[in-house]
């Protein structure tokens, strides 16, 4: 964390991710009055509120700010911690349902296989398509939960090897497979505009789209720009490529407002406008 006072610049030194998660709990206190204002809807379930049961991933994906930010540190909440919480957004308002907004909410499978299975609400949370076995779909299924984001990235086993998802397609497929037909709903959520990527690769993700499109009514998909992000081990890729990163933070939020307009792929961006179109095509699937 830097600031800046009396024209004096400040950069404190980084710190060690926080351990004992459980001492730091949100202070509900301050939107209870106004707890409308603070649903929102997920999946057709419309009084959805956020909720952390964990921090930090260990994995080192390449796009992610989890390797800078965390340190690749998982930290659980405890399972009282987690049910108090509940309890306690259970009193402040009408809640229909939680959004789990771990980075990875699976790695002690013990505790969270109880705690999801107590918890008597509509819950909803993001997974790595490799964390999907056939056990995981069976006690997932007796609980409440109603849906799943699947951080699928790219249908190009080479992209995922580049941007160190260790994943491969074949579990994404596999994921997919297990999950279709359920009455979860799962948005399988890819990137494109990676740095070095190719017209081929972007079209291995739209194909692997269509295939596991194919009669699974449960299953759609968001795509979204890649994204550089300082700390990352994408960022020198991206900065090879030419790109000039803003620097300040009104920069920072031109870029999100221009739509992100810039390539560090291999794709000619005069064709720029083959991944908004192929964007448009997939929309058209989804529909
Ligand atoms: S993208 Fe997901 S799995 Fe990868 S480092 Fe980030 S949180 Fe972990």
């Amino acid at each position: 964390m830097g600031f800046k006072k009396n024209s004096i610049i400040t950069i404190n030194k980084t710190i060690t991710p926080l351990r004992e998660i459980d001492r730091y709990k949100p202070d509900w206190d301050i939107i209870k009055s106004n707890i409308d204002k603070y649903y929102f809807q997920v999946s057709g379930i419309s009084r959805v509120l956020p909720l952390l049961s964990s921090r930090g991933c260990p994995y080192n994906c390449g796009f992610c700010y989890n390797n800078y930010f965390n340190k690749s540190e998982w930290r659980g909440h405890s399972k009282e911690y987690i049910y108090e919480q509940i309890d306690v957004l259970k009193k402040i308002g009408k809640i229909s349902g939680i959004r789990f907004f771990d980075d990875i909410p699976f790695c002690n499978l013990e505790q969270a296989e109880k705690v999801f299975t107590d918890i008597d609400i509509p819950w909803g949370v993001g997974i790595r398509p490799n964390q999907i076995t056939e056990e995981f779909v069976q006690w997932v299924k007796k609980t409440k939960c109603f849906y799943i984001f699947l951080g699928a990235e790219s249908g190009s086993q080479s992209v995922l090897n580049k941007i160190d998802k260790k994943c491969s397609v074949d579990a994404v497929k596999r994921a997919v497979s297990l999950l279709k037909n359920s009455n979860i709903h799962v948005r399988a959520g890819f990137l494109i505009g990676f740095p070095g990527e190719t017209k081929e690769d972007i079209d291995e993700t739209f194909n692997l789209i269509q295939q596991i499109d194919k009669g699974a009514d449960n299953i759609d998909f968001s795509i979204t720009k890649y994204i550089p992000y300082p700390g990352t081990s994408l960022w020198q890729k991206t900065l090879e490529r030419g790109w000039e990163p803003p620097v300040t933070t009104q920069e920072w939020g031109d870029l999100m407002k221009s739509g992100f307009n810039y390539n560090v792929t291999e794709c000619d961006y005069s064709d720029i406008n083959y991944i908004f179109e192929a964007c448009n095509k997939i929309i058209n699937i989804i529909i």
